[in-house]
C-alpha cells in the first residue's frame, strides 16, 4: 500500500469538496467524503482479493449468524490502512474535530451482545489473517433497540439505522436469490423409479445480499460480510392490488428487524421464517459459487467449504442442504448425508434451557413443510442408530431426538448432523461433554472440542485505547500488534515503579475523559480518582447484575450509619439492555436508576460512592467505557455464562477483575493467577450439586444474615421511602434465588472490601494490572481463529 501525507489526505478531501464551503457543523457531510475516499483504496483490495481467492481455489469458512454485532467502521479502516493518525491531523488541520467524525455513524445494531460480537471479532481476525471466510447474515431493517431512561425505567425506541445511507455496504441487486415459503411438499416417482419433491403453492420472496467489506489489518486483504435483505418478487404473483400489498409488507417483515431476546428464544413463525431465510439464501449463493469451478463435484464439496453455525440458530441449513442435494441436485439420501455431514460444524452457546431452541412441529410443517419431512427421516434414522447400537440409551430417546413431544429441538439436530461441536471456554465445553449433552457425547466423542472465545485486540485495545497502545508499543515495540502473545513481555515491568506510574497516569487520563463523557450524559459529577467500577453487559438474572447493586446498598447504609467510613471513594458504573419482555431485568435497570439517584444526591454520602447508569448500551458505548475501568465485574452464577468476552476487553485494558469461577474467568485466573484478581462465589460444580440436592434455602440466609434482611427490607418498603420493589423481592425468595445471589453475598463483600484495600496501594494495584495486560494475548480472536482454522475448518492463510 502507497503511504500518503496529511497534506494529500488534505487534498483527497477538497478534491471532493471545497471545505471551506462545508458548514461548521457538516460533520456528517465530512463523514461521507472520508468514506468514500477509503472506499476506494477498499474496493481495488476487495477485487483483488477476491480474484486471488478464486485463482487460487482454497477451501473458504462460511460463517452463518444471525447477528453480527460489527460497531462503527470508519475508525476502525482507517486503522487497519495505517491512515488513522493521518486522517486526524489533516481533519484537524480543516478545523474539525475527528472525533466527532467518527461519532456521526450509526453503529449496526445486528445483534443482541456477546455472540454477535463474537461473529464480529472473528471475522476481523479472519481478514487479518489472510484466511479466507465469508459473514453471512441478515440486513435486519431495525437493529437492536435503543434504550432510553426515562424516569428510571427503560423505554425501547426502534433503530432506524438506515435513515442516513450505510456507506460501506453494497447492493448486489444481480446475485439475489428467490426463497420459497410454505405451500406443500409432494414426494412423486420419476420415470426412473427414483422419488423426488415437487412443490405447489409456495409463497416466492427476494433475498437481495448487500456486501460489507471487512478490511483485514495492514495486509490488504478484505473479507466480506454478506447481509440478506428480504424483498418482494417482481413476478406479480399476486394480481389482487391490495393481495400484493399484503404480500410486499408481510415480504418486508422478515428481514424487519432483530429480535431483541439475549439468551431465550421467542418461538415465534417470523422468526423461523428469517433463519430459513438465511440459511437458504446463504446456501444457494455457497453452492452457485463452488459450483462457477466446472470440475467442482458435489461430492467433493467438503474440500472447498466448510460451514461454521453461530449457536443453532442458523441449523435449519442442514435440512436444507439435504433438501437442494436431493430435489434440485438429484442425489440420494445417503450420498446427500454424507455430504452433509462433513460440512457443518456447530458452536454451542450456551446451557440454559430456556434459551435451547426448539419449534412446535405444526409451525415447522407450515413454514418449510419440506425441510420438516426430511427432519423427520433425519431424526428417525437416528433414533434407529440409538435403538440398535446404544441398547442403553434406550430409554433416554425423548431426550436425544431430534423430534419429540411435537417439538424440534435445534441443538440436536445440529449434533447428529455436524462433524464437529465446539463449546466456547474450557468450563462450558466440560460441562457439555460431562453433563448437559453426555449421551451425545456418548454416541459422537469424536466431535467435541473446545474453542475458547476471544475479541479482536485491534478494535478492543488499539483502537479504542491509542493511550495504552502507545505506551506498550513504547515499551515492547509495536510487535504485539501482530503477535498479540508478545503481550507477554510486559511482565518483565511488573516491578517497574516508573513505569508502573506511568499505568497508573493512562488509567487517569481515560477515566477522566469518560467522566466528562458521563457528566455531559447524565449530569452526574464523578470523581476521577474514585475507583471505577464497571458491570456493562445485557441485563438477565444469571448475570447478576442484582448482586452488584446488593452491595452498593449495603456500602450506603453504612456509609449512612457512620459518616466517616474509611472507604476508597467508587463510582459504579452500569449498561445494560433488557428484552422488552423481561419484566424483572427491567425492575432491576429501574432498581439501578433508583439506588443511584438517592445515592449520588444524598449530602451525608459525601461523594464517597456514585452511581451511574449509561443509556444505550452498544458496541460505540463499550469501546468508550472499558478503557477506564479498573474493575471488571463479572459474577455470573458459576456454570451459566459459557464464556464471556466483556471480561477479556476489559482485562486487555487494565481492569482487574471480581469474578465468580465461570467461563473464561477460569482461564484468566490460570494465567495470572488468584493474587491478580478477585475471586469469589460458589464453584460450579457446587452449584450443580446445591440443584441436585435441593439442599440450598434461601430463608435459611435470609434468617441469619441482617445485612441481607435489610436489603430485602428496603426492596420491600421502599428505600428512602421511594418505588418499592416487590417483584424482586418476591421472585428471589419464593423460587428459592435460583442464582444464588444471596448465597454469594457474604464472598462478594469480602472480595470487594479486599479491592477497597489492594487500591489504597497504587504501585501494588497497577502491578497487577500489568500482569493481566501482559497475559491477555491468549485471549485475542487472532488465537482463536487459528485454532478453528487448524482443528475445525482445515483451511490455510493465503499469500
Ligand atoms: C463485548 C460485548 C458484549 C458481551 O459482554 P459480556 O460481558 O461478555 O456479556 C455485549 N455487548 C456488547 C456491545 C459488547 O461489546
Amino acid at each position: 500500500m502507497k503511504s500518503i501525507s496529511v497534506q494529500q489526505f488534505i487534498d483527497k478531501i477538497e478534491e471532493k469538496r471545497d471545505v471551506k464551503e462545508v458548514h461548521e457543523n457538516g460533520y456528517q457531510e465530512i463523514y461521507y467524503i472520508i468514506c468514500s475516499i477509503l472506499n476506494e483504496y477498499i474496493h481495488s483490495d476487495w477485487q483483488q482479493t477476491d480474484a486471488s481467492i478464486r485463482s487460487q481455489n482454497t477451501k473458504k469458512v462460511y460463517y452463518l449468524s444471525m447477528e453480527f454485532l460489527i460497531g462503527s467502521l470508519l475508525k476502525n479502516n482507517l486503522l487497519h490502512y495505517n491512515l488513522l493518525s493521518i486522517c486526524n491531523e489533516a481533519l484537524a488541520e480543516l478545523g474539525f474535530d475527528p472525533e466527532k467524525i467518527y461519532e456521526v455513524e450509526h453503529d449496526p445494531g445486528l445483534g443482541n451482545g456477546g455472540l454477535g460480537r463474537l461473529a464480529a471479532c472473528f471475522l476481523d481476525s479472519m481478514a487479518s489473517l489472510n484466511y479466507p471466510g465469508i459473514g453471512c447474515g441478515i440486513r435486519y431493517r431495525y437493529g437492536l433497540f435503543e434504550q432510553k431512561i426515562i424516569n428510571g425505567y427503560q423505554t425501547e425506541y426502534p433503530d432506524d439505522w438506515l435513515k442516513q445511507s450505510y456507506p460501506w455496504e453494497i447492493r448486489k441487486e444481480d446475485e439475489a436469490m428467490i426463497i420459497e415459503y410454505g405451500g406443500e411438499a409432494i414426494l412423486v416417482e420419476t420415470d426412473t423409479g427414483n422419488l423426488t419433491c415437487e412443490y405447489t403453492g409456495t409463497e416466492k420472496v427476494m433475498a437481495v445480499p448487500y456486501d460489507v467489506p471487512i478490511v483485514g489489518f495492514g495486509n490488504q486483504f478484505i473479507n466480506t460480510l454478506r447481509l440478506w435483505s428480504a424483498e418482494p418478487v417482481n413476478d406479480r404473483q399476486n394480481h389482487d392490488y391490495y393481495n400484493q400489498l399484503e404480500y410486499e409488507k408481510n415480504v418486508e417483515q422478515i428481514s424487519g428487524y432483530l429480535y431483541p431476546d439475549d439468551s431465550s428464544i421467542s418461538g415465534k413463525k417470523l422468526r423461523l421464517k428469517q433463519q430459513y431465510f438465511l440459511v437458504s439464501a446463504s446456501l444457494k449463493k455457497i453452492l452457485d459459487d463452488y459450483l462457477l469451478d466446472k470440475t467442482a463435484t458435489l461430492k467433493q464439496l467438503d474440500k472447498k467449504v466448510v460451514i461454521q453455525i453461530n449457536d443453532t440458530h442458523p441449523s435449519l441449513a442442514i435440512p436444507e442442504l439435504m433438501r437442494i442435494l436431493m430435489d434440485e441436485k438429484q442425489l440420494k439420501w445417503d450420498e446427500a448425508w454424507g455430504i452433509v455431514t462433513n460440512l457443518f460444524a456447530y458452536t454451542n452457546h450456551t446451557i440454559m434451557s430456556e434459551a435451547l431452541e426448539t419449534w412446535p412441529i405444526d409451525m415447522v410443517k407450515e413454514i418449510v413443510p419440506r425441510l420438516y419431512l426430511i427432519i423427520e427421516e433425519i431424526n428417525e434414522r437416528f433414533c434407529q442408530r440409538i435403538w440398535f447400537d446404544y441398547p442403553e440409551l434406550r430409554n433416554k430417546i425423548p431426550e436425544l431426538a431430534v423430534i419429540a413431544y411435537d417439538h424440534v429441538h435445534m441443538a440436536r439436530l445440529a449434533i447428529v448432523a455436524s462433524f464437529r461441536i465446539n463449546g466456547v471456554a474450557k468450563l462450558h465445553t466440560e460441562i457439555l461433554k460431562t453433563k448437559e449433552m453426555k449421551d451425545f457425547y456418548k454416541i459422537f466423542p469424536q466431535k467435541f472440542q473446545n474453542k475458547t472465545n476471544g475479541i479482536s485486540h485491534r478494535r478492543w485495545l488499539l483502537m479504542v485505547n491509542p493511550r495504552l497502545a502507545n505506551f506498550i508499543s513504547s515499551v515492547i515495540s509495536p510487535v504485539w500488534i501482530e503477535q498479540p502473545n508478545e503481550l507477554n513481555q510486559m511482565i518483565r515491568y511488573v516491578n517497574d515503579k516508573g513505569l508502573l506510574e506511568e499505568l497508573a497516569a493512562i488509567k487517569l487520563a481515560n477515566k477522566q475523559e469518560l467522566a466528562h463523557y458521563i457528566y455531559k450524559n447524565t449530569g452526574v459529577l464523578v470523581d476521577d480518582r474514585s475507583i471505577f467500577d464497571v458491570q456493562i453487559k445485557r441485563l438477565h438474572e444469571y448475570k447478576r447484575q442484582l448482586l452488584n447493586v446488593f452491595h452498593i446498598i449495603y456500602l450506603y447504609q453504612r456509609i449512612k450509619e457512620n459518616p466517616n467510613l474509611n472507604l476508597m471513594p467508587r463510582t459504579f458504573i452500569f449498561a445494560a439492555k433488557a428484552a422488552p419482555s423481561y419484566h424483572l431485568a427491567k425492575e432491576i435497570i429501574k432498581l439501578i436508576n433508583t439506588v443511584a439517584d438517592i445515592v449520588n444526591h444524598d449530602p451525608e454520602i459525601d461523594n464517597k460512592i456514585k452511581v451511574v447508569f449509561l443509556e444505550n448500551y452498544n458496541v460505540s458505548l463499550a469501546e468508550k467505557i472499558i478503557p477506564a475501568a479498573d474493575v471488571s465485574e463479572q459474577i455470573s452464577t458459576a456454570s451459566k455464562e459459557a464464556s464471556g468476552t466483556g471480561n477479556m476487553k476489559m482485562m486487555m485494558n487494565s481492569a482487574l477483575t471480581i469474578g465468580t469461577l465461570d467461563g473464561a474467568n477460569i482461564e484468566i485466573e490460570q494465567l495470572v493467577g488468584k493474587h491478580n484478581m478477585f475471586i469469589f462465589g460458589l464453584r460450579s460444580e457446587q452449584v450443580y450439586q446445591h440443584y441436585q440436592m435441593g439442599d440450598y434455602h434461601v430463608n435459611e440466609i435470609y434468617q441469619t444474615d441482617p445485612r441481607i434482611q435489610s436489603i430485602l427490607r428496603q426492596l420491600h418498603d421502599g428505600i428512602n421511602g421511594q418505588t418499592t420493589f416487590k417483584d424482586i423481592y418476591f421472585q428471589l425468595l419464593q423460587t428459592n434465588d435460583p442464582y444464588f445471589i444471596l448465597k454469594d453475598f457474604d464472598s462478594y463483600v469480602e472480595a470487594q472490601n479486599l479491592i477497597d484495600l489492594t487500591y489504597r496501594d497504587p504501585i501494588k494495584w497497577h502491578s497487577k494490572c500489568l500482569v493481566n495486560i501482559a497475559h491477555s494475548g491468549k485471549f485475542s480472536s487472532d488465537r482463536t481463529i487459528h485454532e478453528y482454522a487448524s482443528a475445525i475448518w482445515n483451511i490455510k492463510q493465503l499469500k
